[in-house]
Protein backbone atom coordinates (compact mmCIF):
# COMPACT_ATOMS: atom_id res chain seq x y z
CA UNK A 1 0.00 0.00 0.00
CA UNK A 2 1.38 3.53 -0.79
CA UNK A 3 0.49 6.41 1.48
CA UNK A 4 0.70 9.78 -0.36
CA UNK A 5 1.58 12.82 1.38
CA UNK A 6 2.23 15.58 -0.31
CA UNK A 7 2.42 19.87 0.91
CA UNK A 8 4.73 22.54 0.89
CA UNK A 9 7.89 23.18 2.32
CA UNK A 10 7.84 22.97 6.30
CA UNK A 11 4.64 21.94 6.46
CA UNK A 12 5.86 18.86 8.99
CA UNK A 13 5.83 16.36 5.75
CA UNK A 14 8.98 14.49 6.62
CA UNK A 15 8.74 14.22 10.27
CA UNK A 16 5.15 13.26 10.02
CA UNK A 17 5.81 10.72 6.79
CA UNK A 18 8.52 9.10 8.87
CA UNK A 19 6.58 8.63 11.99
CA UNK A 20 4.02 7.10 9.88
CA UNK A 21 5.93 4.95 8.82
CA UNK A 22 8.21 3.76 11.62
CA UNK A 23 4.28 3.18 13.71
CA UNK A 24 3.20 1.14 10.40
CA UNK A 25 6.26 -0.61 9.86
CA UNK A 26 6.16 0.77 6.32
CA UNK A 27 9.47 2.49 4.44
CA UNK A 28 9.97 5.85 3.38
CA UNK A 29 10.52 7.72 0.49
CA UNK A 30 11.77 11.10 0.42
CA UNK A 31 10.87 12.50 -3.37
CA UNK A 32 12.27 16.04 -2.17
CA UNK A 33 15.51 14.29 -1.63
CA UNK A 34 16.22 13.12 -4.69
CA UNK A 35 15.53 16.02 -6.62
CA UNK A 36 17.67 17.96 -3.68
CA UNK A 37 20.65 15.90 -5.00
CA UNK A 38 20.00 16.27 -8.43
CA UNK A 39 20.34 20.22 -7.78
CA UNK A 40 23.66 18.75 -6.16
CA UNK A 41 25.06 16.86 -8.93
CA UNK A 42 24.59 20.12 -11.22
CA UNK A 43 26.07 22.08 -9.09
CA UNK A 44 29.40 19.80 -8.82
CA UNK A 45 29.41 19.88 -12.41
CA UNK A 46 28.57 23.07 -13.09
CA UNK A 47 25.79 21.96 -14.82
CA UNK A 48 23.08 25.68 -15.41
CA UNK A 49 19.72 24.62 -13.64
CA UNK A 50 18.71 25.75 -16.57
CA UNK A 51 19.93 23.45 -18.46
CA UNK A 52 17.32 20.77 -19.16
CA UNK A 53 18.79 18.43 -21.26
CA UNK A 54 22.30 18.35 -18.93
CA UNK A 55 20.30 17.84 -16.24
CA UNK A 56 18.24 15.00 -17.64
CA UNK A 57 21.28 13.27 -18.79
CA UNK A 58 22.43 13.37 -14.76
CA UNK A 59 18.64 12.10 -13.51
CA UNK A 60 18.65 9.17 -16.79
CA UNK A 61 21.98 8.17 -15.81
CA UNK A 62 22.90 8.56 -11.99
CA UNK A 63 20.15 6.50 -9.96
CA UNK A 64 19.61 7.87 -6.39
CA UNK A 65 20.46 5.59 -3.36
CA UNK A 66 19.67 5.76 -0.25
CA UNK A 67 21.33 4.30 2.81
CA UNK A 68 20.49 4.10 6.38
CA UNK A 69 22.86 5.75 9.60
CA UNK A 70 23.60 3.77 12.44
CA UNK A 71 21.05 5.73 14.82
CA UNK A 72 18.02 5.77 12.50
CA UNK A 73 15.49 3.03 11.84
CA UNK A 74 14.27 4.36 8.34
CA UNK A 75 16.91 5.45 5.53
CA UNK A 76 18.53 9.07 5.87
CA UNK A 77 21.68 8.76 4.03
CA UNK A 78 21.37 9.87 -0.15
CA UNK A 79 23.93 8.70 -2.45
CA UNK A 80 24.39 10.11 -6.15
CA UNK A 81 27.15 9.26 -7.87
CA UNK A 82 28.73 6.88 -5.45
CA UNK A 83 28.92 10.11 -3.89
CA UNK A 84 27.32 10.52 -0.31
CA UNK A 85 25.44 14.07 -0.39
CA UNK A 86 23.05 13.61 2.79
CA UNK A 87 24.34 17.39 4.27
CA UNK A 88 24.79 19.13 0.80
CA UNK A 89 21.18 18.53 0.01
CA UNK A 90 19.87 20.72 2.94
CA UNK A 91 22.15 23.36 2.09
CA UNK A 92 20.37 26.69 1.66
CA UNK A 93 21.89 27.62 -2.07
CA UNK A 94 20.78 23.88 -3.02
CA UNK A 95 16.91 25.33 -1.14
CA UNK A 96 17.02 28.06 -3.98
CA UNK A 97 18.47 25.72 -6.66
CA UNK A 98 15.86 23.00 -6.18
CA UNK A 99 13.08 24.65 -7.68
CA UNK A 100 14.33 25.29 -11.14
CA UNK A 101 16.04 21.60 -11.45
CA UNK A 102 12.58 20.15 -10.48
CA UNK A 103 10.62 22.40 -13.04
CA UNK A 104 12.05 20.55 -16.08
CA UNK A 105 9.58 17.39 -17.51
CA UNK A 106 12.63 15.49 -18.46
CA UNK A 107 14.04 15.47 -14.74
CA UNK A 108 10.30 14.39 -13.32
CA UNK A 109 10.43 11.85 -15.76
CA UNK A 110 13.30 10.27 -14.80
CA UNK A 111 13.13 10.43 -10.85
CA UNK A 112 9.22 9.38 -11.12
CA UNK A 113 10.18 6.41 -12.98
CA UNK A 114 12.39 5.78 -10.25
CA UNK A 115 10.02 6.42 -7.79
CA UNK A 116 7.49 3.94 -8.56
CA UNK A 117 10.09 1.36 -8.86
CA UNK A 118 11.81 1.97 -5.97
CA UNK A 119 8.14 1.84 -4.72
CA UNK A 120 7.50 -1.39 -6.01
CA UNK A 121 9.76 -2.95 -2.93
CA UNK A 122 6.83 -3.16 -0.56
CA UNK A 123 4.66 -0.84 1.46
CA UNK A 124 5.40 2.89 1.47
CA UNK A 125 5.08 5.96 2.53
CA UNK A 126 6.02 8.73 -0.06
CA UNK A 127 6.43 12.30 0.50
CA UNK A 128 6.26 15.15 -2.18
CA UNK A 129 4.25 17.85 -3.85
CA UNK A 130 2.85 15.07 -6.75
CA UNK A 131 2.54 11.87 -5.19
CA UNK A 132 -1.15 11.76 -4.90
CA UNK A 133 -1.31 13.52 -8.33
CA UNK A 134 0.98 11.75 -10.58
CA UNK A 135 3.40 9.49 -8.78
CA UNK A 136 0.95 7.34 -7.47
CA UNK A 137 -2.84 8.65 -8.17
CA UNK A 138 -4.31 5.34 -7.22
CA UNK A 139 -2.82 5.65 -3.98
CA UNK A 140 -5.17 4.47 -1.14
CA UNK A 141 -4.44 6.96 1.16
CA UNK A 142 -3.27 11.24 0.51
CA UNK A 143 -2.67 13.46 2.09
CA UNK A 144 -2.04 17.02 1.65
CA UNK A 145 -0.33 19.11 4.27
CA UNK A 146 -0.26 22.87 4.82
CA UNK A 147 0.49 25.01 7.79
CA UNK A 148 0.51 28.84 7.50
CA UNK A 149 3.60 30.15 5.42
CA UNK A 150 5.15 31.78 9.17
CA UNK A 151 4.73 28.56 11.28
CA UNK A 152 6.93 26.91 8.55
CA UNK A 153 9.67 29.37 8.40
CA UNK A 154 9.75 29.08 12.02
CA UNK A 155 9.62 25.47 12.17
CA UNK A 156 12.68 25.60 9.33
CA UNK A 157 14.74 27.81 10.74
CA UNK A 158 14.75 25.95 14.20
CA UNK A 159 15.69 22.85 12.18
CA UNK A 160 18.48 24.27 10.33
CA UNK A 161 19.60 25.21 13.63
CA UNK A 162 19.85 21.91 14.93
CA UNK A 163 21.31 21.05 11.63
CA UNK A 164 24.12 23.85 11.93
CA UNK A 165 23.06 25.89 9.19
CA UNK A 166 23.16 29.49 9.34
CA UNK A 167 19.95 30.94 8.72
CA UNK A 168 17.57 33.94 9.85
CA UNK A 169 13.61 33.37 10.07
CA UNK A 170 13.51 36.06 7.70
CA UNK A 171 15.99 35.03 5.18
CA UNK A 172 13.90 31.34 5.58
CA UNK A 173 10.44 33.25 4.88
CA UNK A 174 11.35 34.50 1.56
CA UNK A 175 12.86 31.77 0.68
CA UNK A 176 9.65 29.03 1.39
CA UNK A 177 7.88 31.64 0.02
CA UNK A 178 9.53 31.80 -3.39
CA UNK A 179 9.59 28.21 -3.73
CA UNK A 180 5.75 28.05 -2.73
CA UNK A 181 5.00 30.15 -5.71
CA UNK A 182 7.58 28.66 -7.87
CA UNK A 183 6.51 25.18 -6.94
CA UNK A 184 2.67 25.80 -7.40
CA UNK A 185 2.99 27.55 -10.57
CA UNK A 186 5.29 25.39 -12.76
CA UNK A 187 3.73 24.27 -15.62
CA UNK A 188 4.74 20.35 -15.29
CA UNK A 189 3.08 18.44 -11.61
CA UNK A 190 2.68 21.41 -10.01
CA UNK A 191 1.92 21.82 -6.25
CA UNK A 192 -2.03 20.98 -6.06
CA UNK A 193 -4.04 18.85 -3.40
CA UNK A 194 -5.67 15.41 -5.49
CA UNK A 195 -8.87 16.03 -5.35
CA UNK A 196 -9.42 13.13 -3.75
CA UNK A 197 -6.51 13.91 -0.61
CA UNK A 198 -7.50 14.89 2.78
CA UNK A 199 -6.05 17.92 3.71
CA UNK A 200 -4.42 19.04 6.94
CA UNK A 201 -3.85 22.33 7.96
CA UNK A 202 -0.94 21.00 10.64
CA UNK A 203 -0.33 25.35 11.84
CA UNK A 204 -1.98 24.03 15.30
CA UNK A 205 -1.76 20.89 15.40
CA UNK A 206 0.63 18.48 16.90
CA UNK A 207 3.03 16.31 14.72
CA UNK A 208 1.69 13.22 16.97
CA UNK A 209 -2.23 14.19 16.60
CA UNK A 210 -1.13 14.39 12.68
CA UNK A 211 0.45 11.06 12.36
CA UNK A 212 -2.13 9.08 14.59
CA UNK A 213 -4.84 10.60 12.18
CA UNK A 214 -2.67 9.35 9.07
CA UNK A 215 -2.48 6.20 10.44
CA UNK A 216 -5.50 5.50 11.42
CA UNK A 217 -6.66 6.66 8.22
CA UNK A 218 -4.21 3.55 6.58
CA UNK A 219 -5.83 1.00 9.17
CA UNK A 220 -9.46 1.81 7.75
CA UNK A 221 -8.09 1.50 4.14
CA UNK A 222 -5.79 -1.76 4.79
CA UNK A 223 -9.62 -3.32 6.39
CA UNK A 224 -11.70 -2.56 3.40
CA UNK A 225 -8.77 -3.99 1.02
O1 LIG B 1 10.43 18.33 0.16
P1 LIG B 1 11.61 19.23 -0.10
O2 LIG B 1 11.44 20.61 0.46
O3 LIG B 1 12.92 18.61 0.26
O4 LIG B 1 11.62 19.38 -1.69
C1 LIG B 1 12.56 20.20 -2.33
C2 LIG B 1 12.02 20.67 -3.68
O5 LIG B 1 11.95 19.58 -4.58
C3 LIG B 1 10.62 21.28 -3.68
O6 LIG B 1 10.64 22.66 -3.35
C4 LIG B 1 10.18 21.04 -5.11
O7 LIG B 1 10.69 22.04 -5.96
C5 LIG B 1 10.85 19.74 -5.47
N1 LIG B 1 9.99 18.56 -5.37
C6 LIG B 1 9.14 18.30 -6.41
N2 LIG B 1 8.39 17.16 -6.41
C7 LIG B 1 8.46 16.30 -5.40
C8 LIG B 1 9.29 16.55 -4.29
C9 LIG B 1 10.04 17.73 -4.30
O8 LIG B 1 9.06 19.09 -7.35
N3 LIG B 1 7.73 15.17 -5.46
Amino acid sequence: MIIAIDGPAGSGKSTIAKNTAHKLGFRYLDTGAMYRAIAVRARDLGIDFDDGEQLCVIACNEPIEFGFSDDEPLPSRVFIAQKEVTDEIRRPEIDKAVSPVSAHRSVRKALVDQQRKISQLGDYVVEGRDIGTVVFPDAPVKIFLTANAEERARRRTAQNLERDIDSSYEGVLQDLRARDQYDSSRAVSPLVAADDAVTLDSTMMTIDYVTNLIVELARQAQASE
